[in-house]
């Protein structure tokens, strides 16, 4: 009798793993044509000064429409991208587009932004990539003290030598470097100090369980206090609450990102935004936002 049951459990279990695996190879398949179809696009996500509600800058979020899967989260095909050797080329279009559209708002004559680029720790490893960050800056024309990079424990992982001469060589250019999600990884806090990091990013999993998760609001702000003392300027990502962002404000932290500002916008909506003034209060109304 077990037997039966044993080998009824290996049919189920292959059929499931064969399904994972024929989604999986949809899913590369299609990747592999996004960008010559064009179906990436990019979202930018305020970021706003705590005292003061003005927009300082905006974090370039990438998005991916398919004909056939639909809208699919970067949480999913960012991996896969990374898995299939096209993390490099997709991360180039991002930020060569977002760069362009950061001179596209200053030509406008818009208030000052900074513009934040998320960067994989394949596309960090990448000997070329200062090279091609410095190319990117120089054709849309936008000065690199605009740019900032966020890069994640991930990317500290490397042998810390290696780690430091890449960071060295996008510093020296004067762009901003940008820890991201930090606490979710598995670098030591005492590493922190010896890496050039400009800013660091406190995950959305922290911020969202101030006041509710006694664990949590220590880390948030152990985290703030590690920040602010390495001389680092922090930004927590995941505002939701009006609590969230008073107690973020009143224990130092900087700046704010997060859907009770505004959730991550396209970028006619960002630019209407942005000439509409450069301060948002409280709730801006989502109407016009992604959906959650
Ligand atoms: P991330 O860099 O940590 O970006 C912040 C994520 O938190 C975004 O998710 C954003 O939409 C979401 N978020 C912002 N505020 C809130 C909030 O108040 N509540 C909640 N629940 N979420 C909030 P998104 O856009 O889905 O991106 C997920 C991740 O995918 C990013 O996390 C980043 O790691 C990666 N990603 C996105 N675009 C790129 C890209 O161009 N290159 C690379 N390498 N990774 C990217
Ligand atoms: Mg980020
Ligand atoms: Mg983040
Ligand atoms: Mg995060």
């Amino acid at each position: 009798k077990s037997r039966i049951d044993d080998s009824e459990h290996l049919c189920i279990y292959s059929a499931d793993i064969g399904q994972q695996l024929k989604i999986r190879s949809q899913l590369e398949q299609a990747l592999i044509h996004a960008l010559e179809r064009d179906e990436f696009e990019i979202y930018y996500q305020p970021q706003i000064l705590a005292n003061s509600g003005q927009i300082i800058g905006t974090e370039a979020l990438l998005r991916w429409n398919n004909p056939q899967l639909g809208s699919v989260s970067p949480e999913e095909f960012i991996p896969v991208a990374e898995h299939v050797g096209l993390i490099r080329p997709i991360g180039e279009w991002v930020m060569n587009n977002a760069c362009k559209q950061l001179k596209a708002w200053q030509d406008e004559g818009l208030p000052p932004l900074r513009l934040a680029v998320n960067v994989s720790p394949l596309q960090f490893i990448d000997p070329d990539l200062g090279n091609a960050v410095k190319r990117i800056i120089q054709k849309t024309g936008i000065k690199p003290e605009d740019l900032e990079l966020e890069i994640t424990e991930g990317s500290l992982m490397w042998d810390m030598e290696t780690a430091i001469k890449m960071m060295n060589q996008i510093k020296q250019q004067g762009i901003i470097l940008a820890i991201d999600d930090f606490g979710t990884g598995y670098s030591s806090l005492s590493n922190l100090r010896h890496f050039p990091l400009d800013r660091l990013k406190i995950d959305k999993s922290f911020t969202q369980e101030i006041g509710t998760s006694s664990g949590s609001t220590e880390i948030t702000l152990t985290i703030l206090t590690i920040g602010k003392r390495l001389g680092m300027s922090v930004i927590a990502e995941g505002i939701e609450t009006q609590e969230q962002a008073t107690f973020l404000r009143n224990n130092g932290c900087d700046e704010f990102q997060g859907f009770m500002y505004s959730h991550p916008l396209p970028a006619d909506k960002m630019t209407q935004l942005l000439r509409d003034g450069a301060t948002i209060g409280i709730n801006l109304k989502s109407a016009e936002c992604e959906s959650v």
